[in-house]
């Protein structure tokens, strides 16, 4: 009986990887870099439109391999501009990806996970649970899909791994998927241009310091103390504050970067003075910037939204200790897709079924 081998999914492999299985196909190594550039650089998945590639190399793309490309299922526009994506992937889960287009720069908003485990108590994603680990091709596929909707291809756009999930929970996936985006032959994007964002899984933290890749990095730190970030962010109680910090403070940052510390504020919960005068004091000689994030209130979700008086006074508190602040203006309210929006209706862990929407 004749075996077939499984179908390589190019779309899943980083450039090392493509050059090894071209070579145990029989194809010359340097045929990775030409591939790349239809995929990333041209969006051209179609092998028989890879026209600098060997016929031979081309009957063998086509037989042997595919191109996972996530399907849109639905585009959504808000008034500000946001355009949220709902988009399909090979199982029928569904994902959506948000573009904003001036953060002051185009932005592209990208999950890592299908729901989250983190469980943070303002955000509905964490009622999801974790639902699986999107796959590197899933995860660059956001921005390929993105990117070719929206005309981006040759743009200068920026990537927050903000979107659905824990990007240090599925740590493997989500570096191969940067390196991917910044091979000089794929999308070539300086990962200065990346945000990966984390609630700090220590490890994986100290992991991520030693990566060539490196992106900006940004942690959702949320509230000044083991007690009460304890109860907004349940694995505090695993990593704590000070732990944090000191990991912040050990890992090695480019010349004119900082740390960004997001904080979702919480009317009569995290938005004090006191709050924010420990705050200034946690932070105190970090290169750091925090980033203020007005709950975006949610049925589901037990917080209410402060007034922009109290983000006011927290902002301008934290300023006179000489932090770096900034107040995060809500995008695509109307549409769900701002910060922790995100819901699951249906049955939450059936494809085909779920609607997720991501913050
Ligand atoms: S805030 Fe981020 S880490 Fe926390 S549950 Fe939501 S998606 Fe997960």
């Amino acid at each position: 009986m004749l075996t077939r081998q499984p179908t390589l999914d190019l779309a899943d492999l980083e450039r090392p990887a493509l050059e090894a299985a071209l070579e145990a196909r029989g194809h010359p190594r340097f045929h990775a870099g030409q591939i790349f550039r239809w995929i990333y650089g041209r969006g051209v998945v179609d092998p028989s439109a890879m026209t600098d590639l060997s016929r031979e190399l081309r009957a063998m793309l086509a037989e042997a391999c595919t191109i996972s490309t996530p399907a849109i299922m639905q585009r959504e526009k808000s008034i500000d501009g946001t355009e949220k994506f709902l988009l399909r992937l090979a199982d029928g889960r569904l994902v959506e990806s948000v573009f904003i287009p001036d953060t002051p720069s185009m932005t592209f908003c990208i999950s890592t996970q299908v729901g989250c485990a983190m469980a943070c108590a303002f955000c509905l994603t964490g009622k999801m649970g974790l639902v699986r680990n999107l796959s590197t091709a899933e995860i660059v596929g956001q921005v390929r899909v993105l990117a070719d909707a929206l005309h981006l291809r040759d743009a200068r756009f920026n990537i927050v791994l903000m979107g659905m999930g824990e990007p240090l929970h599925n740590y493997d996936e989500t570096m191969k998927a940067l390196r991917i985006l910044a091979d000089e032959q794929g999308f070539a994007m300086s990962p200065r241009r990346i945000t990966l964002s984390t609630v700090g899984i220590l490890p994986a933290l100290e992991k991520l310091a030693r990566e060539p890749v490196m992106p900006n990095l940004a942690i959702s730190l949320h509230a000044p103390t083991d007690v009460q970030r304890g109860a907004l962010v349940p694995i505090n109680r695993k990593y704590g504050v000070a732990d944090i910090v000191e990991a912040c403070k050990r890992f090695p940052l480019k010349r004119r970067s900082r740390i960004t510390f997001e904080y979702v504020m919480l009317s009569g919960v995290n938005d004090r003075a006191e709050d924010a005068r420990r705050l200034a004091k946690l932070l105190a000689g970090l290169k750091s910037k925090v980033n203020l994030i007005p709950l975006n209130a949610a049925a589901g979700i037990p917080f209410e939204r402060p007034s922009d008086e109290t983000v006011d006074r927290f902002a301008e508190t934290l300023a006179e200790h000489g932090l770096t602040v900034s107040v995060r203006k809500s995008r695509g309210r109307d549409i769900r897709a701002a910060c922790g929006q995100l819901i699951v209706e249906g049955q939450k862990r059936s494809a085909g079924q779920q609607l997720a929407v991501m913050m």
